[in-house]
């Protein structure tokens, strides 16, 4: 499985490094990569796992995270309790977003960052995304809420911009006033 060690620091290079568009059909070892990702997450909010295999709880993680710069995302989506839904999302485009904005109220993680940073992130309220699934169909997801930040955090990782990088450090909390916290 995909060990906490595995996954890319925020200092690594590659976390920052340009991504290429994934070519289809994908081999059996890039497959089991967003099966073992999708997997880590699945277990990473399920608390004995947690515990026993040293995870900190994550939703999503981005290709560059585990050390390949390629276009490609997995979120594993608690949507209600003990309910998972896996997304993956290969060649992702943002094809339509909500004008309002939103911002989750304990600030935004990472599983490349490895410390608390303060502020918040905005974010669209609804998202639709394009992609690819595994076997190269055309897919598309619409996504709100708590999914839409994590569909947005994890494309950003695919422009190598950390959710930090939208935080003022001057002004963390910059116009709160005009999203919805959630
Ligand atoms: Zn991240």
């Amino acid at each position: 499985m995909l060990l906490t060690s595995d996954i890319l620091d925020e200092k690594d290079k590659r976390i920052r490094a340009k991504n290429t568009d994934m070519e289809f059909p994908l081999n059996d070892k890039d497959k089991k990569l967003i099966h073992d990702m999708l997997e880590h997450l699945h277990f990473s909010q399920i608390e004995e796992k947690a515990e026993k295999y040293h995870l900190r709880p994550g939703m999503g993680l981005a290709a560059p995270q585990v050390g390949m710069n390629k276009n490609f995302f997995v979120v594993c989506h608690e949507e209600k309790e003990n309910v998972f839904k896996n997304y993956v999302l290969i060649n992702p485009k943002l094809i339509s977003h909500s004008e309002e904005l939103i911002y989750s109220s304990g600030g935004e993680g990472c599983l490349s960052v490895n410390r608390d940073v303060e502020g918040i992130v905005p974010r669209y309220a609804r998202v639709t995304f394009t992609g690819y699934d595994v076997e190269g169909n055309k897919i598309k997801y619409r996504a709100r809420e708590e999914l839409a930040i994590a569909f947005q955090h994890e494309m950003d990782h695919l422009h190598g911009i950390l959710f930090y990088d939208h935080i003022d450090p001057k002004d963390p909390y910059k116009n709160a006033e005009e999203m919805r916290e959630i």
